[in-house]
This record gives C-alpha cells, structure tokens and sequence, in this order.
C-alpha cells in the first residue's frame, strides 16, 4: 500500500475546453495517507470520477503529478501503477465461473495455487457467493456480477491502492449495508489504502474515516464527519452534509454581532475579523437551533412542522429568511415562538468560507 500525493492536479478533457478555462478539475492538491479509507463526496458532476481516474492511470493529467510515496507515476499505466479498481458497473468475464473470475487477478499475478485457492474461498464468502461459486458469471443477476467485480478487486494484498467508483449502485438497499460493512471490516483486517466515491452522504460518512468533499472541480475539506457537521469549511459544505443542511443567514456585522433581518445575533468572541467588502453569512445546524418562549429569543413566524420518526423539523422564518430546526418529538412547540442558538455552534462565513477562530 502506498501513500497517494495528488500535487497541483488540473484537468481540462481537451485543449479547446482548458483555453475556454472549462476545467473538471481546476486545482487539487492534497495526499492520502498510506492505509486511509477516503470517501470522495461531491454531486453529480463535481469531478470525483475524473479525480480517480487520474489516481488509477486512466486519465493523465493537464497539469501537475501523481506519485505513489516517492514515486512519480503520472505516466504510468494503471498495470504499472499496480491498483485495483471497482467501477460503478459490473467488468467481469461473463463465459467464466464465479470462482475464476476471482482467481483471475491472482493466477495474473502468478500467485502460488494454494494461495489462490485460499483466498478465493475467503472472498467468495465475504461477498455471499460460495454457493454459486461454480456457476458461470452470464447467468447471475446484476447485483451479482456487481459482487464479483468487488471481489476482484479485494482479492489482491499485494495493490497500492484500492480505487471504488460508486460501486454500490446497483446493488439492492439491504445488500448494500452489508457490503459496506465488509469493506469496512476488510479495510480494518488489512489496512489497504482505499479511495471510495460516492454522492451519498450516509454512505461516505459510514464508509470513510476521512471524508473528502469535491464540489465544482475542487476540494474544499478534508475532515472527519465529525469536523465536517460542527465546522463546515465553506457553506456547500454546510448544505451538502446534514438533512436538512446548516441554516445559512445572510447577515451584516456590526461590533460583535450578527445582524439578521434586523436582528442582533451576538457572535461568539473568538470569530476572528472580517475584511471589509466580503458578503457575510451566519451557519447554524438546524440541530443547535431551540425553540424558546416569545420574548426571550429572536423572533420568527413557523410555517411548517415535519414529524420525521422521533424528530421533528420546524420550519420557520426570521424575516425574510428561510431557518430550520431538528426537535426532539417530544418537545413541545409553541404556537409563536422565538429561536435561541447554541452560541458555540454559529459559525460566520465571509464570501462562502469559514471565518476562522482566534
Ligand atoms: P462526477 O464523477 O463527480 O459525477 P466527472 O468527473 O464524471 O464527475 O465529471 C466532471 C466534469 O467533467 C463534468 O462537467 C463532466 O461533464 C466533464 N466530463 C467528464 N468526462 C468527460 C469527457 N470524457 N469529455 C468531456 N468532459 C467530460
Ligand atoms: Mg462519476
């Protein structure tokens, strides 16, 4: 396994769209630690395939460099590079059986037979596909097919790196669970590097230890789930993660407070300054937002009340702003009300990124 540097990567897909600035990429910089498991989140488009095909040897970049530790593998050929890859489709040999599909990498690799044998039996158990182990692949369902292309790619020990490109697509909801929770527990029992994309929030957030949020062709944070629900770097961030997502307020600043459709929000003391010109926002998680009797908070107008299982989402406005609360259902909800914030929860966005704290 390897550490993966991805350094000054850009990538336009041909020259007319880099000279019209039309990159898929436009600027990624950032390494992998050697045995992580990574989630790349980001919506349709943002640019996660492209970013793991430039890590696998698919894709060479327009500008920058790969390298595996000390290595530059930029040019390098994804056999060269020495990885595994899971496509969001099954690729799979359809006239061969289960178990040869999975001896397949191996027997490539010129692995002794009984090591072969061992661990093909080991994957066709993790998968759930001993007993069609001897069945050839063209007859199984997709979701089958899609089994076997994961356990290919689990089955070396010897990859630099393991790539996932939304790879539980096709499988069924219930299935999916369980497959994760294999990675999971494979990833713990070998340590193999592993990069997995994904548009679904729960599904990066359960998978990885280290979320990697993409959003237009960027990066824009790194962090834990924790880190990334208490202080979202940058507002999409914030929106992206979380059902619902943070509450985000335009506001002005004026001498430690945030002023919200008129009214003051004291900020919490270590927000640092705030350079003139920058359009400011107020973030709060509808989960930090509490409902407090008339006259002891901030007033606002409920519009709408989610019972969703044993929470409820209170939909309000403070002015002309939109804000949401999560309650627990058993909290009683006032017909007026005003919102109280956890002061310690606010965080203030200036042209869309985290102010930082002193
Ligand atoms: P994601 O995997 O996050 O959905 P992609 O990496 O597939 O995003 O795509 C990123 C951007 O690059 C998109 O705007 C997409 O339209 C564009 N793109 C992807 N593949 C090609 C291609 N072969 N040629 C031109 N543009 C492409
Ligand atoms: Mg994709």
């Amino acid at each position: 396994m390897a550490r993966i540097r991805l350094d000054h990567i850009r990538h336009a897909y041909t020259p007319e769209l880099a000279k019209a600035d039309n990159y898929a990429l436009r600027e990624v910089d950032t390494t992998f630690a050697d045995g992580g498991a990574y989630a790349l989140l980001g919506p349709s488009g943002c640019g996660k395939t492209t970013l793991l095909n430039i890590i696998s040897g698919l894709l060479t970049p327009s500008n920058g460099h790969v390298r595996f530790d000390d290595t530059d593998v930029t040019m390098l050929t994804p056999e060269a590079r020495n990885i595994a890859q899971v496509f969001q489709f099954p690729v799979i040999y359809d006239t061969m059986t289960v178990r040869e599909n999975l001896a397949f990498p191996l027997k490539n690799r010129k692995v002794p037979a009984d090591e072969i044998q061992r661990r093909v039996a080991d994957m066709l158990r993790r998968i759930g596909l001993e007993k069609k182990a001897d069945r050839k692949a063209r007859g199984l369902t997709a979701d089958e097919k899609q089994k076997i292309s994961l356990g290919r790619g689990l089955v070396r020990s010897d990859v630099n790196a393991i790539l996932f490109d939304e790879p539980l697509t096709v499988i069924d909801p219930h299935m999916k669970w369980q497959l994760r929770s294999e990675l999971k527990q494979l990833h713990r029992e070998f340590q193999m590097t592993m990069v997995y994309v994904t548009h679904d929030q729960t599904e990066a957030l359960t998978f990885a230890d280290k979320v990697v949020v993409m959003y237009a062709g960027e990066v824009v944070q790194i962090g834990t789930p924790e880190e990334l629900f208490e202080r979202p770097q940058h507002t999409f961030v914030g929106y992206f993660i979380g059902s619902p997502g943070m509450n985000l307020l335009p506001c002005a600043l004026e001498g430690g407070a945030a002023v919200v459709s008129g009214q003051r929000i004291a900020l919490p003391a270590s927000i640092g300054p705030v350079a003139a010109g920058k359009t400011t926002e107020l973030g709060i998680r509808p989960e930090f937002v509490s409902l407090v009797p008339r006259g002891q908070g901030i007033p606002v107008q409920i519009d709408k009340v989610e019972d969703i299982g044993s929470e409820r989402i209170v939909r309000a406005r403070l002015g002309d702003t939109r804000l949401s609360a999560v309650l627990d259902e058993d909290r009683e909800i006032p017909a007026e009300a005003d919102v109280a914030f956890t002061q310690e929860q606010l965080n203030l966005y200036a042209d869309s990124w985290l102010v930082a704290r002193r």
